[in-house]
């Protein structure tokens, strides 16, 4: 088996200088290969072969790292082994986001995320390192900034974390209240930030606060803040009904001196670093609920073929067939709708607002109504927690709150309709 490095493959012969947000596709080899500004520099979509080899290599590691007795007792003791982070680096599955330069194999996010699409344990990668600060600082770090940190977040022996949420500002981001206030060589943080992944256990956070108040969505800056900065504590760790693996916490930040070196982007251009990797952020996520559908499936197939009721497995009773197939279609669907939407990210170069939101909005939903199903159909079994059918309704329950909840989702569909439709308006 080819190692994981050797899938990167660098196109740079016929990717290299684009400048354009999105190049035009090109056919190497009867493969069409397109780019975006999003993705790492030298990027080849993968094929389908590099896929199915990844994706096994991610079943292996998760088989082997990640049992269910490691996932259950991860559930119950509410931390993430931390010392899971350096071995999910070795194996790759840190920086797949990354330009090779920084130690990543240069490949897409939406191929990363279909390689993603099984492990439900990827929710804290996704969030904190693939979406979160590692994306960040790839998308809009300067060469200094992307040396000094995006190694240590590839190899895992730094952890990163992006906070823009305040327990008064969630849904409505901008309306932020931590501020930063000029001062000799840097800037002075105060205030709070909450429901922060892996908040608890950050080396660096790209941090968002207001530097002209006055301004509102336009007085907003990113700072990379480092978290043995005086001034910093993680004021408490949140207690979840899911996603408990993955730790979260609420942040206070107390006159802490950042240097202007650490401004990510432009001064007053926060929105435009936190909107960037927005479309790619709901995309890469849709990957998770699809994991979490396949392992409700795994729960509930074997189950209901082995428990006999009335003399006869509950499985041949037409309305647990029901549910079963309820439960696989949905699945197939979200996975055709997010794979097509990553595709046509990774081989056409489109990012098309609308199938970002709307592939996580349909996934979400789904992964939620397919682990219900799952614990009706262990019935009293699926009520209890020896079964992992009860956290899989509670992890799967984040996909349609956390990142954006799915009205704002709506909302953002909408929207996008409201733009592309604006001249029947006029
Ligand atoms: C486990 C977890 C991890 C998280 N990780 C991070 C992180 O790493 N970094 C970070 O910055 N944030 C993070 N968040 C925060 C998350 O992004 C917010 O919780 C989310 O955006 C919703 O904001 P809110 O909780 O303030 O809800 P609110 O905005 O108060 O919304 C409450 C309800 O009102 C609805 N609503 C609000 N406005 C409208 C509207 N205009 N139209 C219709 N309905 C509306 C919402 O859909 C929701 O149902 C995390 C949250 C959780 C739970």
């Amino acid at each position: 088996m080819r190692s994981f490095k050797s899938l990167a493959r660098p196109a740079s012969r016929a990717l290299s200088s684009r400048s354009k947000q999105f190049a035009p596709a090109t056919i190497i080899h009867g493969v069409r290969h397109a780019s975006s500004s999003k993705h790492p520099q030298g990027f080849e979509a993968p094929t389908p072969a590099d896929l199915t080899e990844l994706r096994e290599r991610v079943h292996e590691f998760t088989r082997r790292e990640i049992p269910e007795e490691v996932a259950a007792h991860t559930d119950k003791s509410n931390a993430f082994p931390n010392e899971m982070w350096p071995k999910l680096g070795e194996a790759g599955f840190l920086g797949m986001t990354a330009d090779e330069a920084y130690g990543g194999p240069g490949h897409g996010l939406p191929g990363a995320l279909r390689r993603h699409g099984g492990d439900v344990a990827g929710e804290r990668v996704h969030r904190a390192q693939l979406r979160g600060a590692l994306a960040a600082i790839s998308l809009n770090g300067s060469a200094e900034q992307k040396q000094k940190y995006l190694p240590g977040l590839v190899a895992g022996t730094s952890v990163g974390a992006l906070a823009m949420s305040e327990s008064g500002a969630g849904s409505d981001v901008v309306s932020m209240r931590t501020t930063a206030k000029p001062v000799d060589g840097g800037y002075l943080l105060n205030g709070t930030k909450m429901w922060i992944t892996n908040g608890p256990d950050a080396d660096v956070i790209v941090v968002y606060a207001k530097t002209e108040p006055e301004k509102g969505s336009k007085g907003i800056t990113a700072f990379l803040v480092q978290t043995k900065s005086e001034g910093f504590s993680c004021a408490r760790k949140l207690d979840k009904m899911g996603m408990r693996g993955s730790n979260t916490g609420e942040l206070a930040f107390s006159d802490v001196f950042v240097p202007s070196e650490n401004i990510l982007g432009k001064v007053n251009g926060g929105v435009r670093v936190l909107m960037e990797g927005l479309d790619l952020e709901r995309l890469v996520l849709s990957a998770g609920p699809l994991g979490i559908m396949q392992a409700a499936l795994d729960v509930a197939l074997p189950f209901s073929h082995q428990r006999k009721q009335f003399g006869t497995p509950i499985a041949h009773n037409q309305f647990v067939q029901g549910k079963l197939a309820d439960m696989y279609t949905k699945m197939q669907a979200s996975k055709a709708y997010t794979y097509n939407t990553a595709r046509a990210v990774d081989e056409e170069g489109i990012i098309k607002t609308q199938d970002c939101a709307g592939a996580i909005l349909y996934a979400a939903e789904r992964a939620t109504e397919c682990t219900l199903d799952c614990i009706q159909l262990l019935g009293g079994m699926g009520y209890v927690e020896e079964m992992p059918a009860s956290r899989l309704l509670r992890d799967a329950k984040l996909y349609e709150i956390g990142a954006g909840t799915s009205e704002i989702r709506r909302m953002v569909i909408g929207r996008a309709f409201n733009k592309e439709f604006a001249h029947f308006a006029s």
